[in-house]
């Protein structure tokens, strides 16, 4: 498979070019050259399969020759080795769980998929790689988990100051070795927007081999159209169905990996895109402008980002066509006092406890059921991060009902340095730290 740039649909690379250097040199995201179908019969039979089989199905036209099957196949076995249950909330109601990996937030899949495939292309390169990330709090942690100790790969993380929850920071800060963590004295975009200066500055490039592990990489990226086939798997209906799906949304990766798959043939009728009051997106759909404003801080801070990433991948999708786009497409804000009063309804109701992004899924869903007048169809959000990543930022009469996973405890007993290096939101005074370390 070839990758080609958006800025510049001539600039084609292979996957492994696309992995190693996360975004064009022209600074375009790469999509890419053709979205293979799935044969009907594929589609068909998902329930039967296992999600092994599913997962290689999907992801080898992508990878092509780059990688032998083999090495492909433990890189999934490695990457999905945790459950992805389907649960039933009420009604036609369903909530895709995908925080059972190690940090408990859905990048684990993303971040450890694409941990093996660059290490794979990098046992052939002289130098290290550098992977250079931006995270609201969810990427920075799973990608030090899944990049933790790979030989041949540095990671540097960089996150707002004050901006991600104290587990997330924990998460990010105590593993040291290959992995460094820099809070940055400003916000996400900040943080985004430094990691796409410096991939474009000669001087850095120089020194180091770049790529980066946000959603804006393809190997990180791709890999999320694996949910969407494995809520189909599960959800047991009258044939022939078509889902509804509520993406709590930031930079707008995850949802972009579902439109792919509903591209590839998945039947997926419609698409939430549900947001925090950062609501670039449901403006632009009712207005097509497109419009950030500063960021504001929420208790979804997850999805504390108003200039997301992925929608030119998304606008791409559909040919810079508002009316194309809104056939598919409703997008919804909501704000904290509503996060915050769903999440104490659902426990109260139902017993069941959502996360303040799984909460915002859960509103975008409802409020497209009721718009709809549905009650139908099976409609299904994702629950992205366990509760207990947001402790802080839950309802105080729910804090003590959560119960930390296993795992969970067993790092949080643990004892830890943390390690981090604090730097301002000036692009100089990152660039000299960054040519400078040792
Ligand atoms: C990253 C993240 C999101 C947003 O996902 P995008 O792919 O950036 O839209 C939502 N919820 C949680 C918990 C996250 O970590």
């Amino acid at each position: 498979m070839l990758y080609y740039s958006l800025k510049n649909h001539k600039n084609l690379v292979s996957f492994e070019d696309a992995v190693l250097t996360g975004l064009s040199p022209d600074g375009g995201l790469y999509m890419p050259k053709c979205i293979p179908k799935l044969k009907p019969k594929f589609i068909k039979k998902l329930p039967t399969y296992d999600i092994h089989t599913i997962a290689m199905s999907i992801i080898k036209p992508y990878i092509g020759k780059n990688i032998p099957e083999k090495f492909i196949d433990n890189i999934i076995h490695d990457t999905l080795n945790f459950s992805f249950p389907l649960k039933k909330v009420h009604n036609n109601i369903h909530v895709l769980e995908l925080f059972h990996g190690p940090t408990l937030a859905f990048k684990d899949v993303g971040a450890k998929f694409m941990a093996g495939c660059l290490s794979f292309f990098s046992e052939k390169l002289e130098k290290n790689v550098t992977v250079l990330v931006a995270t609201s709090g969810d990427t920075g942690g799973a990608v030090a988990k899944g990049f933790h100790k790979k030989p041949g790969i540095e990671v540097i993380i960089l996150y707002p100051y004050n901006g991600v929850s104290s587990l997330q920071e924990e998460q990010i800060t105590s593993l040291g070795a290959n992995i460094l963590a820099v809070e940055i004295h400003g916000n996400f975009d900040d943080c985004q927007k430094m990691v796409k200066k410096a991939f474009l500055d000669k001087e850095i490039n120089k020194k180091y081999t770049l790529t980066s592990a946000n959603s804006i990489n393809v190997g990180r990226w791709l890999p999320q159209m694996f949910y969407y086939f494995v809520a189909y798997k599960q959800i047991i209906v009258k044939d022939p169905i078509e889902l509804i799906f509520s993406v709590p949304s930031g930079n707008f990766g995850n949802i972009c990996a579902g439109m792919m798959a509903e591209k590839m043939g998945l039947p997926i009728k419609f698409f939430i895109a549900s947001t925090n009051i950062n609501d670039t997106i449901p403006r632009f759909l009712r207005n097509e402008k497109y419009h950030p404003l500063p960021v504001k801080k929420t208790i979804s801070n997850a999805m504390d980002i108003s200039d997301p990433s992925n929608f030119s991948r998304i606008w791409h999708l559909y040919k810079k066509n508002i009316f194309q786009l809104r056939k598919k497409l409703f997008s919804y804000k909501f704000t904290d006092e509503e996060t915050l009063s769903i999440i104490k309804k659902i426990w109260k109701k139902y017993k069941y406890i959502l996360d303040p992004h799984g909460a915002i899924g859960y509103l975008g869903l409802r409020q497209y059921l009721q718009e709809m007048n549905n009650t139908l169809e099976p409609g299904i959000f994702l629950e992205t991060a366990h509760p207990i990543k947001f402790l802080d930022n839950m309802p105080p009469i729910l804090q003590k009902k959560i119960v930390p996973t296993k795992e969970l405890e067993i790092f949080l007993k643990k004892k830890k340095t943390i390690q981090k290096i604090s730097l301002s939101k000036d692009f100089n005074v990152f660039k000299s730290w960054f040519l400078e370390k040792k």
